[in-house]
Parts: structure tokens; C-alpha cells; sequence
């Protein structure tokens, strides 16, 4: 039989295995606290769980319609319109999918072809750039400066040619836990206003938002809208990340393009779930509480990491929060990230593999998605450095 090569085969050849699996597994090996990979270690609200189990008895157990079931469509079309004032039309404009990363997959797949250029603000969530290769668009870069990770907008405008045919922005942003000003918002609107170009908004952590700020979705701008994808995380809203759900929404003729790639990819996604969501995100203090719950959570961190060597500039959205540890070693983000996960028990997430060209500013990326104890412990490790 011939023999493959990856080298014969590979249309990714340069791309290197995600960060979040290197870290996780090797927290695994040392039996380190694991603060790398962004999930929470406490458990989900026991009525959602008793809502699956439910909607298991009552029988809903075989393939859903493809875009999900209409009550979930329904549901997630009248929480946006609540929060953020845009209204979605829950037949044509919703799609139930595996996870926010299948939406944003979906959505280039189904618009990005070969020899068109993507716009990606570095440092960027780690699922973008080999979904734009994959369909063999060209990532178009731009790189945030590490102080305060604000966009130049101006640098942004410099990054847009005749091929760009999506931006892609993400807000609260994963790994700074930045987020978008209102002048932000108005500052993109006006660099895309005279141009065709799609805009696709990765919002995982549209309730997870501190201090006081608002939350900029893409669905509170009606001229962005027009031209938008947005991306949603079931997982990161209700502490269910294993159960990969998450939505896109987008108006209708973009949305009947997701939904081809969607349909042969997946078909559609876990039944008994949607039954549970569209349930139970009618309370809407299932979310709204949200912001609260994961202010606590980093307060709590930051005033005991205060008495550390680290540097930080406190998270204003996301479950993260970026640490400078110049003042503590030299060496290089990921070394020192594996080497405290080995030698000191701890795993985190270094940054410079989100940033263009592997620019290396010494920060380390923490969740703090974690029960208090667990925080306790991994504080203990980290004052002592
Ligand atoms: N979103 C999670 C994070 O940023 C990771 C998800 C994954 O492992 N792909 O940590």
C-alpha cells in the first residue's frame, strides 16, 4: 500500500497542536492545579441538568430540526432583542450549533474562499487561523500593543485591501479580557461603512463583563448588523463547556449560507440540551447574575495577588486574567509556563503563541472559572514565586 506522508498530505503542514490541549494534558501528567484551559471546575445548576434528564424521558431523543429546535431559535431571538435591541427572525436567522467554535467555523467555511484575506486582531483566540487556512483564505493580521490592548484604528483601516473579505472581532476578548468602548464599535462601523466586507463577532462572553461596562455586541449597532455573524457560548453562559453548545445569529441570507456548511457538517446539534436551554434561558437570571458571580471570582484573585511579583491590569471581561511576571523570571513565556506546571504544580496559558509572530511580552493568562479553594491553592503557588 502507498505510504502518506504528512508532508504529502497535510494542508495545515505549519500549524501547531492548540496550547489548551498541550497545557491541559500536561497538568494532567503533573497532577497540576489546571488554570490554563477555560473551563470551570464547579458544576452547572443542578435544574438545568434535571432538564436533559427530562427532556431524555420525555422521549426527545432523535435528531432535532437542523437550525434547532424553534423554541431554543425563539428563545435566543428574544434574548437579544431584550439585551441589545436587535430583532432576529427565528426561523430564517438562528443556528443551534456545536459550540461557538463550530459557529465561527461554519461561518468562514462558508464564506471565505481561496486567495481572500481575513482580518485577525492578535492576540487572537487560537480557532480562527486554521479555519481561514483551511478554506485557504489568508489571515490578515494586526497586533494589539501589550500594554492595554487597545485597537488603532487607524492601523486597522491600513490592514483593509480589495481581497478583505471578513474581519473577525472579539469582544470581551479572549486571552487580554479587554473589551470594546462604545467608540470602539462606532470607530469599525465607520472603517467598514463603504466596503462589502462581513464581519463576524466571536461574543463567548457577552455576560461576563466587569466594572460596571456594557457588554458592545454587534446586535446594539443596526448598520453592523447588516453585515455581521454573531458567535455565542452556551458552554461559557452556564458553566457547561462539555456540552458543546452555542449559536449563531446573522440575517437571513447570510445565515442560509452558514447553514450549508452547518447541515454537512454536523446536520445538527444535541437534542435533549436544546429541550433544557430553551427552558431554562427564560429565567433570565440564569445570566444576567452572570457578571456578578465572575467579578467576585476575580476580585478575590486580584487582592491576593497584589502581594505577588506579578504586574496585571485587572480583566475587564472573560473568565481570564493576564499576568506580567518581568519582575519574576526572564525566561520565555512558554518555557516558564511548563516549567511551573512541572516544578510548581500550576498550568496557565502563555501568550505569546496568540500573538503575530510569537512576540513574547512575559504574560501568562490564568481562568479564574474556578471554586474558591482551587483559586486558593494556585494563589498560594503564585505569591511564593
Ligand atoms: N475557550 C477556552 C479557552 O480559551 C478553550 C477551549 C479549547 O480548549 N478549545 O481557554
Amino acid at each position: 500500500m502507498k505510504s502518506f506522508t504528512s508532508s504529502h498530505t497535510s494542508k495545515l503542514k505549519t500549524l501547531p497542536p492548540s496550547i489548551f490541549t498541550i497545557m491541559s494534558k500536561l497538568a494532567t501528567a503533573h497532577n497540576a492545579i489546571n488554570i490554563s484551559q477555560g473551563f470551570p471546575d464547579f458544576d452547572t445548576d443542578p435544574i438545568l441538568v434535571e432538564l436533559v434528564a427530562k427532556a431524555m424521558r420525555a422521549g426527545h431523543n432523535q435528531y432535532p430540526p437542523m437550525a434547532g429546535i424553534y423554541t431554543l431559535r425563539e428563545a435566543i431571538c428574544e434574548k437579544i432583542e431584550l439585551l441589545y435591541g436587535a430583532r432576529y427572525h427565528p426561523k430564517y436567522e438562528v443556528t443551534v450549533t456545536s459550540g461557538a467554535t463550530e459557529a465561527i467555523y461554519s461561518s468562514i467555511s462558508a464564506f471565505v474562499s481561496p486567495g481572500e484575506e481575513v482580518i485577525v486582531i492578535k492576540p487572537a483566540y487560537d480557532c480562527y487561523e486554521p479555519a481561514i487556512l483551511a478554506n485557504g483564505g489568508i489571515p490578515v493580521f494586526i497586533q494589539l500593543n501589550n500594554k492595554d490592548f487597545k485597537m488603532d484604528w487607524l492601523d486597522f483601516k491600513s490592514k483593509i485591501t480589495p481581497k478583505t473579505r471578513m474581519v473577525i472581532i472579539n469582544s470581551p476578548h479572549n486571552p487580554s479580557g479587554t473589551v470594546f468602548s462604545r467608540e470602539d464599535m462606532l470607530q469599525l462601523n465607520d472603517a467598514l461603512k463603504d466596503t462589502d466586507i462581513l464581519l463576524l463577532s466571536d461574543e463567548a462572553y457577552e455576560h461576563i463583563v466587569f466594572d460596571g461596562l456594557s457588554h458592545q455586541s454587534i446586535a446594539r449597532y443596526p448598520e453592523l448588523v447588516s453585515r455581521s455573524i454573531i458567535c455565542a457560548s452556551f458552554g461559557k453562559t452556564f458553566h457547561i463547556t462539555g456540552w458543546k453548545m452555542g449559536y449563531c445569529v446573522a440575517p437571513k441570507a447570510l445565515m442560509q449560507e452558514i447553514q450549508k456548511i452547518h447541515e454537512f457538517n454536523v446536520f445538527s446539534v444535541n437534542h435533549p440540551m436544546q429541550r433544557a436551554l430553551a427552558e431554562y434561558l427564560k429565567n433570565t437570571n440564569n445570566y444576567l447574575g452572570l457578571n456578578e458571580f465572575f467579578q467576585h471570582k476575580r476580585d478575590f484573585f486580584l487582592e491576593a495577588i497584589n502581594s505577588s511579583r506579578f504586574l496585571y491590569t485587572p480583566s475587564q471581561g472573560t473568565y481570564f486574567q493576564l499576568l506580567d511576571y518581568s519582575q519574576i523570571s526572564e525566561e520565555a513565556d512558554v518555557d516558564l509556563a511548563k516549567r511551573l506546571t512541572i516544578e510548581h504544580g500550576l498550568a496557565s496559558i502563555p501568550i505569546s503563541v496568540f500573538n503575530e509572530n510569537g512576540i513574547d511580552n512575559k504574560l501568562l493568562r490564568i481562568c479564574f472559572a474556578k471554586k474558591d479553594e482551587t483559586l486558593k491553592r494556585a494563589l498560594d503557588i503564585l505569591v511564593n514565586l
